[in-house]
């Protein structure tokens, strides 16, 4: 059976089966069988479906490892334990293996309540999540990878019970977040629990194994359990700044003649809850301010954070730093890393369906927004 899409210039490609040999395509070749976004829908003995999302970013591949694996193992056979229906994104970023192409736009912010919702990409995610939502779905996990040393974790987009323990058969440790505006998990989130996966850098096989056993399990739930998390389950955090170093700063790591001197293995201390007083490493002159922490609104934040005044960089507070790289390149034209605070979800969980975020955070913590 062959859904046509419409007159759009992306047009949807609507599949209920595997097409012959595509599990034995790398991402990189699936362009020949699938020239762009196709969603394929797999019957299972529980008829509610599952909704994956691999490939929205074309070199972020451990989603599609994952799923051809989990296909190719018993599931060539055995009947599925229930319904799957997989989006595959971005195929002919893919082939180039990038991120997306020049004259593409970036398809995880063209999800509907997004900037994008007009474009080509907009209209044709528009089905897509028509489409799911009219199939009810247990929920949707779209599957990520990001660069550095970062420990696998799931990101959420409401803070309720459902939510927190999708996330939390993946880690333990859990990111909460509301901009940027257009992600499917974002948008996916007004009709069924969903959830972004973070799973390390793309190629990596533990990435694949991990992600592929969180589907597995997700495909046996009978259901999403309502019932309150404990607070020891679930670490929440939530992005509250981004970290940029001095454009006039001369920067190195480990024992090297510079004026910032991180620490040789900086990025070891990702996803570390930090007390106040570490040190990322010496200043040894330069500007007076070697670091710049900015909010969400782009406000100066960095005293809230740091202090630089003994030759070291400290931090003044507790926090929990993500996606610090040791990569020059990086670092100069995006960011050092990011900064997140701990959520106690316990008291920011929703009242009702109608409160997608808690009245305490809308006035004073906005969360920041995380690379995915
Ligand atoms: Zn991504």
């Amino acid at each position: 059976m062959f859904f046509a899409g419409t007159n759009f210039i992306v047009k949807l490609i609507e599949l209920d089966h595997i097409p012959a040999g595509l599990l034995e395509r790398p991402a990189s070749a699936l362009h020949h069988d699938l020239d762009g976004p196709a969603l394929i829908h797999l019957e299972g003995k529980n008829p509610q479906p599952l909704f994956v999302a691999v490939l929205q970013h074309g070199n972020e591949v451990t989603g599609w490892e994952a799923i051809r694996r989990l296909l190719k193992s018993h599931y060539e056979f055995d009947q599925l334990p229930r319904s799957l229906s997989i989006l595959i994104g971005n195929t002919r970023a893919a082939k180039h293996r990038l991120r997306r192409l020049d004259d593409q736009l970036d398809y995880n912010r063209c999800w509907p309540g997004g900037n994008h919702d007009d474009s080509d990409t907009g209209k044709l995610f528009q089905q897509v999540t028509e489409r799911m939502q009219s199939l009810a779905p247990i929920a949707a996990i779209d599957i990520h990878n990001n660069t550095g040393l970062n420990p696998h974790y799931a990101a959420i987009n409401r803070i309720r019970p459902d939510f927190l323990r999708l996330a939390s058969y993946f880690s333990s440790k859990v990111v909460y977040f509301t901009m940027p505006v257009g992600t499917l998990s974002l948008s996916f989130s007004r009709f069924c629990p969903s959830t972004t996966l973070e799973c390390g850098q793309a190629g990596e096989v533990h990435g694949t194994d991990h992600s592929m056993g969180y589907l597995e399990t997700c495909m046996h739930l009978e259901e999403l359990p309502n019932t309150p998390m404990d607070a020891e389950d679930v670490h929440l955090f939530h992005m509250v700044a981004t970290v940029r170093v001095h454009h006039e700063a001369l920067f190195g790591f480990g024992n090297v003649p510079a004026e910032v001197a991180f620490r040789e293995n900086l990025d070891v201390l990702n996803f570390q809850e930090l007390p106040p007083g570490i040190s990322l490493g010496d200043v040894n002159g330069g500007p007076a301010q070697p670091l710049l922490a900015t909010n969400v609104d782009g406000q100066d934040v960095t005293g809230q954070y740091f202090r630089f005044d003994r030759q070291q960089i400290e931090t003044v507070r507790e926090i929990m730093p993500s996606m610090l790289t040791l990569d020059r390149r990086v670092i100069q034209q995006d960011c050092l890393c990011y900064l997140m605070e701990r959520i106690h979800f316990e008291d920011h969980i929703e009242v009702t369906d109608h409160d997608p975020l808690p009245e305490s955070m809308r006035r004073s913590d906005r969360p920041g927004e995380p690379p995915l």
